[in-house]
């Protein structure tokens, strides 16, 4: 039986992930902090058949220890401080759990368990300002946030701990993706769930930044398989993982209110509060890397995407009583 200990096992894709080695026979440790209001809704389903181990991302002798404990044959390094617009009110936060955390994981690796194999979470944020279009492994990389500032550490510290130690290290460059997991702050989220609201008459309206800016948005149930076929490789390597599709946050809006058979403009309102200090205006990425090395194949398109998200938030809001 296989092992795998990851981190941020109980987000959206740390969830999806777990699912899918569970479903593959493997063992699966999951690394949580202690946190006075603890979130398992994601997991909650499978939260018996994770063997949970206390640890915390800034102290590394938790990660050693952590590491020690569960033995991996595979490590996902999937925890962060995920949301870019929390990036900027706490960009050093953000640096200590999105960038150097990722050395604390890598060193509790190549002191505890270095023939266990790493995947890191890199991210398309880290394109930013985008250099070329459509963006590839080997796109030059212009952050646009303390977000993306923090991933590309990340990113770079697995490359050189790859190079360095030998280690069995990949990084997936994945662009954004979505479910109805996902946080409610993040754009597909709030929409879908806004929407849910206005049509079951528990809102009345929804408030937006950017409707303009552009993103290549896949399912996650999709992505993590491309994190563990990653593991699976003869030798550790980067990926994109995208799905070569790119819409507005409009045509997001639209999408998903022509599915409960509602006009956006009736109920979306611009709030100054949403739009961010620096954009990135525009991500869409080429994975034909892994399409032809891994053998990826994505299955959820957008429109059922966001057609399964706002069915998701409809039935978990129905029965709720109106405000
Ligand atoms: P990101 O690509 O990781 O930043 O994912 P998000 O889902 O947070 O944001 C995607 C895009 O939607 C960004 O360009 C945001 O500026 C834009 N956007 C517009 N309105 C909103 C909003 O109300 N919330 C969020 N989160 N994003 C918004």
């Amino acid at each position: 039986m296989k092992r795998a200990l990851i981190t941020g096992v109980t987000g959206q894709d740390g969830s999806y992930l777990a699912e899918l080695l569970l479903e593959k026979g493997y063992q699966v440790f999951g690394l949580r902090r202690r946190t006075s209001t603890p979130n398992y809704e994601n997991v909650a389903h499978i939260q018996d058949k994770i063997e949970w181990i206390s640890g915390d991302l800034t102290d590394l002798a938790s990660l050693i220890e952590a590491v020690r404990i569960s033995n991996p044959d595979e490590v996902y390094n999937l925890a962060a401080q995920s949301f870019v617009a929390a990036s900027w009110p706490q960009p050093i936060a953000t640096g200590q759990l999105t960038a150097l955390a990722v050395t604390n994981m890598l060193e509790a690796v190549r002191i505890a368990k270095p023939d266990a194999r790493f995947y890191q979470a890199s991210s398309s944020e880290m394109f930013g300002k985008v250099q070329a279009i459509p963006q590839i492994e080997t796109t030059p990389f212009y952050p646009r946030s303390p977000y993306g500032v923090a991933k590309l550490y990340g990113h770079w510290i697995t490359v050189n701990y790859r190079e360095s130690f030998n280690m069995f290290a990949c990084s997936g460059i994945l662009f954004n993706h979505e479910s109805p997991r996902r946080g409610l702050e993040f754009v597909t989220r709030k929409v879908t769930d806004g929407v849910a609201q206005i049509k079951l008459g528990l809102a009345k309206e929804l408030r937006l930044g950017n409707l303009d800016s552009q993103r290549d948005w896949g399912f996650a149930g999709d992505y993590v398989k491309a994190m563990w076929l990653m593991l699976q490789q003869d030798t550790p390597d980067d990926f994109v993982i995208s799905t070569g599709e790119m819409h507005t946050v409009e045509e997001l809006v639209q999408v998903a209110f022509d599915h409960v058979g509602l006009n956006w403009r009736d109920y979306v309102v611009i709030d100054e509060k949403f739009v961010r200090p620096a954009e990135v205006d525009l991500l869409l990425g080429d994975c034909t890397k892994a399409k032809q090395e891994l053998g990826w194949e994505l299955e959820v398109g957008f429109k059922q995407l966001v057609a399964n998200m706002v069915d998701a938030d409809l039935k978990r809001h129905a029965g709720r009583p109106v405000e």
